[in-house]
């Protein structure tokens, strides 16, 4: 299925010296994006020498899961942390789903 282009991203710049190519700056890969194409992880595109989001505003799950499998050692134990994520392979890319 074809993502729809959403809206621009705000951490990117054009990438010097590669007329056209985009550099995204949300996570460490750095990813360098020809025209036309996406970021390693799916969720970002060169849409006209402009880093645009796909999937912006669509959560691929979403669920209240047991504190003690978050980075969070020894916070409130027993309890919950809401976790979403969004539809990118962020699994591939970061070793872990992300979690907010
Ligand atoms: S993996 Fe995705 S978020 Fe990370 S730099 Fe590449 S395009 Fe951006």
């Amino acid at each position: 299925m074809e993502k729809k282009i959403g809206p621009r991203a705000r951490l990117w710049k054009p990438l010097l010296g590669k007329p056209g190519f985009v550099q995204c700056l949300v996570c460490e890969r750095r990813c360098p994006i020809a025209p036309g194409s996406r970021g390693a992880c799916g969720n970002y595109v060169n849409a006209r020498s402009e880093l645009r989001h796909l999937g912006y505003g669509r959560l691929s799950a979403i669920k209240s899961r047991p504190i003690e499998i978050k980075p969070l050692f020894h916070y409130w134990p027993n309890s919950t942390a809401l976790t979403f994520s969004g539809g990118a392979a962020t699994s591939t890319v970061h070793g872990a789903r992300t979690t907010y």
